[in-house]
Parts: structure tokens; sequence; C-alpha cells
């Protein structure tokens, strides 16, 4: 099923949780919300579902304004953070329970229920789980518990709200993997609430960006990361380092380094931002006629494939973040307290919000 949402408004009380949002969700595709606390998530998911009310506005499913639609009638399966499963049910029941409670008249049978249950228990990996109860099951299976429980009723739109927010970091990571090979099996629409950049760009084929109940940027994982519409975005996906200063017919002057900013030859001497990502930046041994920023090595570490070293800028004592791969980091042999040349390789500027690349 596809959703579309229109010009939606939502307050509460004096405040705005959402402002004007209007978003498509296509047919079998996985969209993260991402944004962070406060921004609105879980109350847009809410309006979808119907368990709120928007001001004003519509929620389209399959093209059908469903506003006047019960929860029921909309077909959403959930999943929340803090698993609601039934503690005095088995594993079974609790999936077994949203087939029980259908009319009458689209009730499965006792062995259909079963069928289905055995299934999606072996759906999730958790077949061997079926006798057991709730306590007696990790976080992680109560999650994939949940998500069978919500599946058993075969929705049209699955929405998840954190899902793996309260589990530990591996299992979060083995999780959201796991998630991803379901939902290409089952290609069932859904929609999943994360403040969690990596979560979201590893596992989404959409992202909808939010920020103070509005609408940042909506696109692929690549396009977000690799072309943010707005300094909030490129700050949000990922660490950056921030390089203030004036722009003025195309160069960023940051504390006497100047940095191209092609896209903004018209600039007056406007306020600007150039945003470099950590691996982004090159680092070399000082020499005195070498270009680029002066910067003192404060700390560094090499784990795996890459090295990460925290530098300070020598003239405004400004923080740099640099991610180089081991293999060059050895080959320097850097040691902490020495003095290096940093130079941003790629930085992308923002005056008054308006955005240019160079390379
Ligand atoms: P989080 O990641 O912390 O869950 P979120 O992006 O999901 O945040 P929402 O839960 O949608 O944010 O809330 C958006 C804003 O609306 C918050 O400031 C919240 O305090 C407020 N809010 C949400 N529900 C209500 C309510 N029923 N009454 C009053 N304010 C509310």
């Amino acid at each position: 099923m596809s959703i579309e949402v229109k010009n939606i408004h939502k307050r509460f009380g004096n405040f705005i949780a959402l402002d004007n949002v209007s978003l498509n969700f296509p047919q079998g595709e996985l969209t993260a919300l991402l944004g962070p606390s406060g921004c609105g998530k879980t109350t847009l998911l809410r309006i979808i579902a119907g368990l709120e009310q928007a001001d004003s506005g519509h929620v389209f499913l399959d093209g059908e304004d469903a506003s006047g639609q019960h929860v029921r009638e909309r077909q959403v399966g959930f999943v929340f953070q803090h698993y609601a499963l039934f503690k005095h049910m088995s594993v079974f029941e609790n999936i077994a329970f949203g087939l029980r409670v259908k009319r009458r008249d689209v009730r499965p049978s006792e062995s259909e229920i079963k069928k289905k249950v055995m299934s999606l228990l072996e759906l999730v990996q958790l077949d061997w789980l079926a006798d057991r109860y709730p306590p007696q099951l990790s976080g992680g299976q109560r999650q994939r518990i949940a998500l069978a429980r919500a599946l058993a009723v075969e929705p049209r739109v699955l929405l998840l709200d954190e899902p793996f927010g309260a589990l530990d970091a591996k299992v979060r990571k083995e999780l959201r993997r796991w998630l991803r090979r379901l939902h290409d099996e089952l290609h069932v629409t859904s929609i999943f609430v994360t403040h969690d950049q990596e979560e979201a760009l590893e596992v989404a084929d959409q992202i909808v960006v939010m920020n103070k109940g509005r609408v940042e940027q909506i696109g692929s994982p690549d396009e977000v990361y690799n072309h943010p519409a707005s300094s909030f975005v490129y700050g949000f996906l990922g660490n950056v380092n921030l390089f203030h200063g004036r722009v003025h017919e195309g160069v960023l002057d940051s504390g006497g380094i100047a940095f191209d900013a092609p896209d903004h030859a018209q600039a007056q001497d406007a306020n600007g931002i150039g945003f470099v990502r950590p691996h982004d930046i090159e680092v070399e041994r000082y020499t005195a006629d070498a270009e680029g920023i002066v910067a003192r090595l404060r700390r560094s570490h090499a784990i795996g494939p890459l090295a990460q070293l925290e530098l300070v800028r020598a003239d405004n004592a400004q923080l740099i973040e640099a991610v180089i791969s081991t293999e060059r980091y050895q080959h320097l042999g850097l040691t902490e307290g020495e003095t290096l040349i940093v130079r941003p390789k790629r930085l992308r500027v923002f005056v008054n919000e308006s955005a240019s690349q160079s390379a």
C-alpha cells in the first residue's frame, strides 16, 4: 500500500508538533523518519495509523482519503520501542492474539492459526521459542516476536516506532540487518522512526529528515548523506567539522584560510559555514611552505582499517576531527603533540542555508 500525507498540521496547546508536512511513502518501500528527539516523528506515525487526529491535512492510503477511517480499518501493524507483549501469554498465544480476536466470520480456524503462527515464528527465526513466556526472552527476541505478532494480521503497512531503541548496540545492529532482510522478503510498505542516523542510512530505502515539526529533506540514503539540502541535515547525518567565516565572491575566509565556494560567486561578504566530514580531511607533516591549516595532533588511535585523529587548530584552538587510513597513519608515523598540516579535500559551504560543494 502506498501512503501519502498532505499538509499535516498538529498542535499540542501552543506547541506546533507538525508544521505543514507533506510526504509520499511508496508501495513496498522501507522509509526511515529520522530526526532529533521531539521533532514530531512519533506524532506523524500515530496520525498515519489513525491513533491521533491531525488538526488539518489528509492521509491517503492507496490514494484513498483515510481521514474517516478507524485504526482497524487502516490495517496497520505496529511495533513499539517497549515491546508490549502480553506477559501472561506464551509466545505462540501472543502471535495468535490478533487472529483470535477477529470477527467470527473472518476468523481463521484453529489449525489455520497454528499454521500461520508457526510460519511467522520461522520467518523471525524463533520457532523454538513458541512455548516460552515474554519474561523468559531476551530484549532482541521480544522485538522479533512483537514483529511477528504485528505481521500476523497481514497488515497493509507496518509502522515501527524506535523498534530497537531499548536494546544494546550490538543486538541493535544485528536486528536492523535482520529487519532489512525480512523487509526484502515481505515487501510490506514500512515506516520506522529512529533518531540514529547510522540505522537509517543502513536500513532504509528512503529517509525523511525532520526538524522541529518540519521536513528538512526526503531522499535516498545516498542523497541525504552526500547531497544534504541544509546545514541541519549535513550535521545530523554524521560527524562534521565546521569552519565559520565570511563568504565573498566565491571564497570562504575562515580565520585567514581561504576555501573555494564556487557556487557562491555572487556572495558579497555574507556569513558562511564550511562543512567537512572527518574522512574528507587530508593530513600531512608540517613544512613551512605547505598550504593548509596548521594544527597540533592532540590524540590519535587506529582501530582496524581507520585511524581517528583529534587536532587543535593552531591559530584559534578549534578542534578538528580527521579520519585517515591506518596505512597512511602508520606511514606518517605520527606522534601526539606534533604539528601537522590539515587540508579539507571536500568542503560544503552554506551561505544563509544555500549550499555549494567544492572538491
Ligand atoms: P522522540 O524521538 O523523543 O520520541 P519524536 O520526534 O517522536 O521524539 P513526538 O513524540 O512526535 O517527537 O513529539 C513531538 C513534540 O510534541 C514533543 O515536543 C512532545 O513533547 C509533544 N507532544 C507529543 N505528544 C503530546 C501530547 N499528547 N501532549 C502534549 N505534547 C505532546
